[in-house]
């Protein structure tokens, strides 16, 4: 008698144990969509020079759906909005490209400890990274 209690019970029991349509509480939620934005230092591709894409124009710039990262600094992209890019022009440098060690012209002042590149090897680093 006391085996067929104990049988007739066992399926009650699990019915309780594990019951049908409960998900598990740590039901595994990713927070992907939650990114931390850094600031980050860019080269502008028209004037050369250094600009900073800020943590708030990169939430922007996702926001937008753009992926990809400004080429210009803030100034050039004006300048460019309000066609004066082109009328824009800055006295040229004589410089030696760091790569194939070939004369080039870049319209900024380089800096001694930054590698200068002529614009095929430039397209080339960037197309690197
Ligand atoms: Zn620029
Ligand atoms: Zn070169």
């Amino acid at each position: 008698m006391g085996a067929a209690f104990f049988y007739s019970r066992r399926p009650l029991y699990f019915r309780i144990a594990s019951p049908r349509g409960i998900e598990p509480k740590s039901k595994p939620r990713r927070q992907s969509d939650v990114t931390t934005f850094a600031d980050k230092t860019l080269t502008c591709r028209d004037c050369g020079i250094e600009f900073t894409f800020s943590a708030g124009e990169q939430e922007f710039y996702q926001s937008k759906g753009l992926t990809n990262e400004p080429g210009r600094c803030p100034e050039c992209r004006q300048l460019r909005r309000e066609g004066r890019a082109i009328t824009r022009v800055r006295t040229l440098h004589q410089v030696t490209c760091a790569v194939c060690g070939s004369l080039t012209e870049v319209p900024f002042v380089p800096t001694q400890n930054r590698p200068v590149y002529c614009a095929d090897c430039f397209s080339q680093i960037r197309a690197r990274n």
